[in-house]
Formats: C-alpha cells, structure tokens, sequence
C-alpha cells in the first residue's frame, strides 16, 4: 500500500460572494435574457462567469484585509460579463455591493454607512466636489492598526452614471471624498504599463488598497485582474489560455509565503 499517494481534497466552492448575489438578483427581475454585447455566448461557469474550458476558479486569491469595498453598482452593472467588481469581490473578504436607484435606498447600504468599524470614504475625483470634503490619503494611526477600518465607495458605473449616482444620493454628501491624486494614478500606469485614463473599478480598488497600506492586497488585485482578462480575452477569440504567462506567474508568486530566508526569525 504507498504509504503517501498524493490526496487530492474535493474543493468546496465558497458561498457566493456580494456581487454574484446581486447578479442572480438582478437576472431574477429581468424579463427578458440580458444579452451581453460581444460577449462570450453559451454556458458560463457561475464561480468566474467563463465559459467552463477558461474557467478560473481555482486561481482565486484570498487576502484578507482590514479595507472593505462598497460597490455602489448602475443598474446592468452586475450583469456585464466583464464587469470587474466581481473580482474585487473575489479578492477582498468584506466586499458589498448594492444596486443603486435614485428613488430607493437599501436600508442595509445606510446600515452600512452607520457602521461605527468603518470609516466611509468615496471615491470620486475631487475636482467635481467642495474642497473641503476632499482628502488624499487614507487615515491611519501610528501602528496602522486600531482605529477605524476604511471603506472604500466605488461608484461602479460608467462616468455619465457616477457623476449622477454622485449627485443623487444625499446619504454620501456628509462622506468624505478621497480623490486620487495624478501622481499616484501616473505612478500606478508608469508601474502597470498604461497609457490611458480610463480605469476599470478593480484598479480603482487595487489604488485605495496600496493608499491604506496593504500592497500586498493591491499587487494581488492587480494580478488577478490581469489573469481574468486573459482568460476573458482568450475564450472571445475561442483561444486557450496560457497558465505560464507573466501574470499567472505574478499570482502565483503573490501567493506564495515568502522563503524561509526572507522571513524573520
Ligand atoms: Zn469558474
């Protein structure tokens, strides 16, 4: 009898995360099937939304982390396959997300809010708000740890609905407003290769991670990102993926412990 044949556990998938709940919401209440354009037709797996030969399930990272995301999602949102809030879901364990509408509020959102753990903070860009509700950095005491934990509000929209989401919605007006600051957003594209302005939610998020000082969580983000639009991008073009490319290897690393010899004693 071989005393050590490897065992493979089955993998229990986990329960579905805030965003993937309020998709199946929102599909509940469509009438019609949401067809997405361009997007990839036929069965999709419901832990990734791929089509099961790119699934990615077993990639998924978990950080923990003391930052929690509010996704304050536009109608569709959530039913966009490529909508990138699921993956800051997937990554962040205090990810919650809501629909948003002008004429109703779930309460559980101003639960949230109220929430005396949290710190709120919107992200927006502070050109558009009072100068005085604008901050650039993330409060933290001298050992980064008691104190409040930061929430970050991201407004998962197109720019059009944010600036309306922004607007209409008088339970953000007494919420500071933490606005990236072109330094950090030229560093971030200098660091990721990237020319334009446009960010999606999951780099918004990766940035409020590195400004409340967890790059590990960031760098993590980052790389899933890139990893799930590989796959995405692969599967359109009915093309198999490459577990080997550079930023599978940046996942994996990212999830690796660090070596014996890094770590102190
Ligand atoms: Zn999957």
């Amino acid at each position: 009898m071989p005393a050590t044949s490897p065992v493979s556990l089955p993998v229990s998938s986990p329960p579905p995360h805030a965003v993937s709940r309020l998709r199946a919401a929102r599909l509940a209440r469509s009438s019609k099937p949401f067809l997405a354009r361009g997007g990839i037709k036929g069965e999709r797996c419901p832990g990734c939304r791929l089509v099961p030969s790119h699934c990615m399930c077993a990639l998924r990272p978990s950080v923990p982390t003391r930052a929690g995301m509010c996704l304050l999602m536009a109608d569709i949102e959530p039913l966009k396959p490529s909508n990138t809030g699921w993956l800051i879901a997937d990554v962040v364990p205090d990810t919650f997300a809501f629909g948003w509408a002008r004429t109703e509020t779930d309460p559980a959102l101003l639960a949230l809010l109220a929430d005396p753990q949290w710190q709120p903070y919107v992200v927006f860009p502070g050109e558009f708000v009072a100068p005085q509700r604008v901050v650039h950095t993330v409060t933290q005491d001298a050992n980064g740890r008691s104190g409040k934990r930061p929430l970050f509000i991201l407004l998962d929209a197109t720019w059009a609905e944010a600036r309306k989401m922004f607007r209409k919605s008088p339970y953000l007006d007494a919420l500071p407003v933490l606005s990236l600051e072109p330094a950090q957003i030229s560093r971030y594209q200098l660091r990721r290769s990237r020319r334009d302005d446009h960010f999606c939610t999951s780099e918004v998020a990766a940035l409020c991670l590195q400004l409340a000082g967890e790059p590990h969580a960031a760098q993590t983000l980052e790389a899933y990102l890139d990893v799930y639009t590989h796959h995405y991008l692969q599967a359109k073009q009915q093309l198999p993926f490459d577990a080997d490319d550079m930023a599978h290897g940046r996942l994996r690393d990212l999830g690796q412990p660090a070596p014996l010899s890094l770590r102190r004693p």
